[in-house]
């Protein structure tokens, strides 16, 4: 596939700060943080979102490893976190991401920074 993830994280081409991985999954942080503390989980198949998530216990284990990792980490840092997903023509990236994100909002939704 040729969106984002896919063509520049996965395949290593940009250079992202992981945070958490396995052979299925990767969590990263934001390489431009619409929040002051801002992590990117994804799986490393490509998935269009949660809509067309497949059957997989497999999947499922690392995923939700890799957001229990993520969160107690925010929670044991900052207190808590939320946690999203976008799907459909919320989604700017076609590739299922969650967003586990903490802080100040840093830029707007159309990516415009927040100048304070
Ligand atoms: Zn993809």
């Amino acid at each position: 596939m040729d969106d984002f993830y896919c063509k520049e994280v996965i395949t290593g081409n940009l250079k992202v700060e992981i945070i958490f991985e396995t052979s299925l999954v990767m969590a990263f942080h934001h390489t431009k943080p619409y929040f002051e503390n801002h992590v990117v989980i994804i799986p490393k198949a490509h998935i269009d979102s949660l809509s067309s998530y497949p059957n997989s216990p497999e999947l499922n284990h690392d995923l939700m490893g890799a957001i229990k990792a993520v969160t107690t980490m925010f929670e044991e840092k900052f207190g808590g976190c939320r946690i999203s997903s976008n799907i459909g023509n919320y989604q700017s990236t076609k590739h299922l991401h969650f967003y586990v994100h903490q802080g100040r909002r840093l830029r707007a939704e159309n990516g415009e920074p927040i100048v304070k």
